[in-house]
């Protein structure tokens, strides 16, 4: 198969030595070696934001970015807690169906998909109730935008309430605050900004944030964050890992070392979306949303006057890029472009070609 240049906001494209790196030996999950190899990609996900392992831990899973938030969820909040949910798009909806699933205390603060957390409204939220967190998606990929953290947390710090943070599509390159921010726990995935396969999945947790919310009877077996720390700090697992994408998160690990970490990647993704976003609006095609509130990995725009979603995705497929529909309604009238994943400043020019040509050929 040729390759597909993929602008999906995960999986990404692998690196060749990510991608050789799932060709390491057959491993079990109860031998020394897995337990060294456990360790250093737990070591090196706390060192990508400087973290220390006395405070900090990654607990690893098997799963997508989805099990990680759950995981967080159900494991983070205690019987007796309370949790805001801040909703500005698929994601943060996701999270009050979880809470949902698993009967979870909680309050909704909606907001339509486009618009930006109303900060007013969230003060008079948690002034009204008293919420043990609040829970929030970093970067909304429904539509691109970054929520402001920084400013979420400030407003939280008056009555100490901790973040639990998707950070799903954002983890490896955006800044994120660990301490500043408070946050008890931020959910993560080996597949988008870290460019490892898709099988792995994380939760970065406060130690002391996840011991006090144990719930009496954990919610769920598979996803018991307590069990997973507890076992991978003894060196093993409660379950059979995906070792192969173990190996691919331990390979894109070092690769994300070796060239700078997250804010290396974000200079690098910024410059992919500047000469795409340049590129549409030279075409006339409008970005949804102003840069300034956009990701630095994904932004969303306008399907073109005349052309729908599927007439330019296939068309796009044809010339080898994978583009990311809108989802629910904004299918028919957004259509989403990322820049994760091994893929070249030489690729986004060429993909920019390929969108002038359809756009001008249309008829
Ligand atoms: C991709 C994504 C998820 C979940 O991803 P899966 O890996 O498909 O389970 C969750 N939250 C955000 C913000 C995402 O972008």
């Amino acid at each position: 198969m040729k390759k597909e240049i993929l602008l999906n906001p995960g999986p990404v494209n692998l690196s060749a030595r990510v991608r050789r790196a799932l060709l390491r030996p057959d491993l079990c999950h109860r031998e020394p070696e897995f337990a060294e190899l456990q360790k250093r990609i737990r070591a090196n996900l706390l060192k990508a934001y400087n973290l220390p392992g006395k405070i900090w831990a990654a607990v690893l899973l098997t799963g997508s970015g989805t099990a990680a938030v759950e995981a967080m969820l159900t494991s983070m909040v205690p019987d007796d807690g309370h949790v805001l949910i801040i909703e500005n798009g698929v994601y943060g909806e996701r999270m009050t169906r979880m809470a949902e699933a698993h009967r979870i205390g909680h309050t909704r603060l909606h907001h339509a998909w486009h618009e930006p957390v109303d900060l007013g409204a969230l003060a008079s939220a948690l002034a009204q109730n008293k919420f043990s967190h609040v829970a929030v998606i970093h970067h909304e990929t429904t539509t691109g935008r970054l929520n402001p953290l920084g400013d979420i947390a400030r407003i939280c710090a008056g009555g100490k309430i901790p973040l639990l943070v998707d950070g799903v599509s954002s983890f490896g390159a955006e800044a994120m605050d660990f301490s500043k921010w408070n946050i008890a726990a931020c959910a993560a995935t080996a597949n988008k900004c870290l460019h490892g396969a898709p099988g792995a999945s994380l939760v970065i947790v406060n130690r002391g944030h996840l011991s006090n919310a144990s719930a009496t009877t954990p919610r769920t077996l598979y996803l018991d964050l307590k069990q997973y720390l507890e076992q991978q700090d003894a060196g093993s697992t409660p379950f059979t890992q995906s070792i192969q994408c173990f190996y691919a998160l331990d390979e894109a690990l070092r690769e994300f070392m070796d060239r700078g970490g997250w804010e290396k990647r974000r200079q690098q993704y910024r410059r992919h979306m500047r000469i795409i976003r340049d590129g549409m609006v030279r075409i006339g095609v409008r970005p949804r949303l102003d840069a300034d509130d956009c990701s630095c990995v994904l932004h969303a725009y306008h399907l073109p006057e005349g052309i729908s979603y599927t007439k330019l995705h296939d068309a796009l497929k044809k010339k080898g890029f994978v583009i990311y529909a809108g989802q629910g309604n904004l299918a028919r009238t957004l259509f989403r472009v990322s820049a994760m994943g091994a893929i070249t400043e030489a690729d986004m020019r060429r993909f920019v070609a390929a969108v002038k040509s359809i756009v001008t050929s249309r008829s």
